[in-house]
């Protein structure tokens, strides 16, 4: 059994692969909340879009996430800062704080 909220209940992707050649301006591989964000935003462009995956949409890490929305995550900033420098460690936070909002 499947433990993860997000896949209880979630019907498995039958659709047939796609085996034709297909022409589009934009590919967007994999189809988890990366992919379907990107195409979430580019929607309304005037860019005709495909999103494919090798497997099941939203059935990558994305199936397992819990959610939560925080600029701390299970890198700590004094990791990066050791490795990369404090500076390298202030432009990641400020990346975060910046996607947050
Ligand atoms: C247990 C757990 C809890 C988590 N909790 C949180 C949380 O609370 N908050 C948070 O922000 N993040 C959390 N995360 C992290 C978060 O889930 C991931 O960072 C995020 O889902 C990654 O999304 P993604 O689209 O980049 O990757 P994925 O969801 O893995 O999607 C990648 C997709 O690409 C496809 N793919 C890969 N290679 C190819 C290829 N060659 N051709 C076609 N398709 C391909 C895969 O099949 C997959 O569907 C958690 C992760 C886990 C495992």
């Amino acid at each position: 059994m499947n433990n993860s909220l997000w896949l209880q209940g979630f019907l498995k992707n039958t659709k047939k692969p796609i085996l034709e050649k297909k022409k589009v301006d934009i590919c967007i591989i994999g189809g988890g909340i990366t992919g379907i964000s990107t195409a979430f935003a580019l929607k309304d462009s005037n860019y005709d879009i495909l999103l494919i995956d090798k497997g099941t949409i939203g059935f990558g890490a994305t199936a397992y996430t819990t959610a939560k929305i925080s600029y701390l995550q299970e890198l700590p900033y004094s990791k990066i800062a050791s490795m990369h420098g404090k500076e390298a460690a202030k432009k990641y936070y400020e990346s975060q704080v910046e996607a947050f909002h």
